[in-house]
């Protein structure tokens, strides 16, 4: 055991005891018996090996902003903010190179030096590299894919504490079950991406009609290159975003009190706080945010970052799935009348079907009825978003072009609303509508239904087996999804 205390006593400045770690919605905390702040890949070698030594389980974290229990742990926590050095710029190729806690809006900036930009990027950029890679996060666009199908590269320090890179070409196994892992294989310490030449978008986002939108859903997803939706559930009410890039000059609309952050802001959270103790007006409150906020066309034009990224408000409960796009007008139907009648049945899907004739056929083919019959008072808005299949073994999109629907309930003032029945009902509609969980949100798929959602699963619990055997990197969250119950 002298090896424990010599590592004990070397990472001593490095290490906070039972500090308590929150994410950023604070709706999930832990207390990791130790709390490790590292600035270099052999300083996580060390915490790698003192764990071995001492049988504790490891997790890195990026920013906390997984709205789960995704990043938690009661074992050793490694933070990886100090990780965050520019390693390598490669204007030929386009690439970035960067040490894996780097936070996106410095990656941003870095990038912007050099003529350099992703070419897309979620709601926010808050999140590290590893972090945003690790839970295939995405933005939206036909022909955009998760933003994980865009790393070519990365380099992991594994359970035996040894580093691996690995890329498209080399360990390319590896590559494939490292790139979205959750943490699962090990720690990385730097990724490549592949960018492009910074650009500069035009928005225009314009309000619609539900049922114009649900009919036209194939034509809507194609008319940019970056679409996404904003559905106000208990109204007809969508708004349309689209952006496309331009060389057009910057255009900044003078904002009105009604456009202005505070009021999206302090308003909305005053109402829906009110909403806590009388339900029935969210219908009310959804109509008038629409009309305060989005009964108006916008048009912007900035650079690509200042358009993808939003202010996303407040502490909040998330849920988000992934089905085949094919699937997104038929998905919207099933979860308004889910909504608006308690109630909703789902007849089974095409692909339901195929499998029921390989394998067990009377029960897939039965339909699904979710709901008690108690209708539901939601908060407004509904996200949808768009993104090409990739290749990525544990990317929602793996093989389907995909619609990512989200929900929120906020946390007005940080207070807790009620949302599980509203979670268990979009679950149970999503998973018969061959949806995929986002994996950074709270969600109840068993390692079993996942293993027949995700066709190349096997090949990444053989590789998680492989790397890691005696589950160092496992905590609750990946011990309830990607370890069969025994
Ligand atoms: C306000 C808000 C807006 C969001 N918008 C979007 C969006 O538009 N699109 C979208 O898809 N998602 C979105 N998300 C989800 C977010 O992108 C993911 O939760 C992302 O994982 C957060 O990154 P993080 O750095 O905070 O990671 P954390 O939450 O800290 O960690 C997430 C996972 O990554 C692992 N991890 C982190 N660093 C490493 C490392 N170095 N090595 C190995 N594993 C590591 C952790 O162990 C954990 O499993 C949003 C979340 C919030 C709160």
């Amino acid at each position: 055991m002298v090896r424990v205390s010599v590592l004990t006593q070397q990472l001593q400045t490095l290490a906070t005891p039972k500090k308590t770690f929150e994410n950023w919605a604070r709706t999930f905390r832990c207390v990791p018996e130790q709390y490790y702040t590292p600035t270099t890949e052999e300083e996580i070698i060390k915490i790698v090996h003192l764990a071995r030594l001492t049988g504790k389980r490891v997790k890195a974290i990026g920013t906390g902003h997984s709205p789960s229990d995704l990043a938690c742990t009661d074992g050793f926590m490694i933070n990886t903010d100090k990780l965050n050095r520019l390693i390598r710029v490669d204007q030929q190729h386009k690439t970035v190179t960067v040490q894996a806690g780097m936070k996106l809006h410095r990656l941003h900036d870095h990038l912007q030096l050099h003529d350099l930009a992703l070419n897309n990027l979620g709601s926010i950029s808050d999140q590290s590299v590893a972090g945003l890679m690790s839970t295939a996060s995405h933005g939206t666009g036909a022909e955009y894919p998760t933003l994980c199908a865009y790393v070519l590269d990365l380099t992991l320090v594994t359970a035996k504490g040894e580093s691996i890179y690995c890329s498209k070409t080399e360990n390319v196994d590896i590559f494939n079950a490292a790139v979205c892992s959750l943490g699962s294989l090990g720690i990385i310490t730097s990724m490549t991406l592949q960018c492009e030449r910074a650009f500069r978008l035009e928005s225009h986002q314009e309000p619609a009609k539900l049922n114009d939108v649900l009919d036209n859903m194939d034509t809507i997803i194609h008319s940019a290159e970056y679409v996404r939706l904003w559905w106000y559930p208990h109204t007809d009410k969508v708004v349309i975003w689209r952006a496309n890039k331009t060389d057009k000059d910057y255009l900044m609309p003078i904002k009105s009190w009604r456009y202005s952050n505070w009021f999206g802001y302090h308003v909305f959270q005053g109402l829906i706080y009110i909403c806590r103790f009388i339900p029935r007006l969210l219908p009310l409150v959804s109509r008038f945010m629409f009309w305060a906020q989005q009964s108006r066309p916008l048009k912007r034009v900035d650079d690509s970052v200042q358009i993808f990224n939003f202010d996303c408000l407040f502490s909040q409960y998330t849920n988000e799935w992934a089905i085949p796009w094919s699937r997104t007008s038929e998905a919207l139907r099933a979860l308004n009348e889910f909504i608006e009648t308690g109630t909703v049945r789902i007849e089974p899907s095409k692909r339901h079907e195929k499998t029921s004739s390989s394998s067990s056929s009377s029960s897939s083919a039965a339909a699904v009825v979710v709901g008690n019959g108690r209708p539901l008072k939601i908060h407004p808005p509904i996200e949808i978003r768009f993104v090409k299949k990739d290749d990525v073994w544990l990317s929602p999109a793996y093989g389907v072009d995909s619609c990512y629907i989200g929900l929120i309930m906020y946390r007005p003032f940080g207070k807790p609303v009620s949302y599980r029945r509203f979670w268990n009902g979009f679950e149970k509609i999503m998973g018969a509508l061959e949806g995929r969980p986002h994996w950074a949100k709270a969600h109840s798929v068993p390692y079993k239904d996942l293993l027949r959602a995700y066709p190349k699963m096997k090949e990444f619990s053989e590789i998680r087996q492989k790397l890691d055997p005696e589950g160092m990197f496992l905590n609750d969250y990946l011990q309830r999804h990607f370890v069969p119950s025994s």
